[in-house]
């Protein structure tokens, strides 16, 4: 029986064999995910940027600097959590995702999670938080409430048979210039602290 380490490596083999993966043309490398296999928590993300994209792993950059410190004031290290993205290639200078890359992105975003089958998982930013909201259904997500009324309110939703409490959280990228944003994340992370505690 392979374990979750080899079931996710296996996936990242899909992924790289997929020729109609779209995306995969414009980007440099796959950004797969980061951290721990056998954490019960994961923190989703957008897309991956330039940095990303270059060195092939997950909040590398900007955004990822304030994702650390946030795991530091919670008290979890990058071997305790899991890191992911709705898009594994990153969108061409970096803009808003299509429903079409979504689509054909998230099914492996789906098998990632039901390999490592989190209690947790925090929603990064718009994106991923109404992914999650809507089920993983595309056409549903317009009309999911957005962020600024979501952040911080933990829900029970169901993916692929596993309970899962989704925290969503503003975007780290959203919190570098705006202090008021900044005071928000720092209530919603404690929410998250007590939620895995
Ligand atoms: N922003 C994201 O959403 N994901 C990354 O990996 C980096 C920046």
């Amino acid at each position: 029986m392979p374990n979750k380490e080899e079931l996710l490596n296996q996936i990242k083999e899909e992924i790289l064999n997929d020729k109609n993966i779209h995306l995969k043309e414009t980007a440099t490398n796959l950004v797969f995910g980061k951290g721990n296999p056998d954490s019960k928590i994961i923190f989703v993300g957008e897309a991956p940027g330039e940095n990303e994209d270059i060195q092939g792993l997950p909040f590398v950059g900007a955004a990822g600097k304030n994702l650390d410190k946030m795991l530091e004031k919670i008290g979890l290290s990058i071997n305790e959590v899991y890191i992911a993205n709705i898009l594994k290639y990153r969108p061409p200078n970096n803009r808003n995702p299509l429903p079409e890359e979504i689509e054909s992105h998230t099914p492996y975003l789906i098998k990632q999670i039901s390999v490592i089958q989190p209690k947790v998982i925090c929603s990064l930013g718009n994106y991923a938080t109404k992914f999650f909201l809507s089920g993983g259904n595309i056409s549903e997500m317009d009309k999911k409430e957005g962020i600024t009324k979501l952040h911080g309110k933990p829900l029970n939703i169901t993916l692929k048979n596993l309970d899962i409490k989704l925290i969503p959280l503003f975007h780290p990228a959203a919190i570098i210039y705006n202090r008021r944003l900044l005071e928000e994340w720092d209530k919603d992370i404690q929410i998250v602290k007590n939620e895995i505690n």
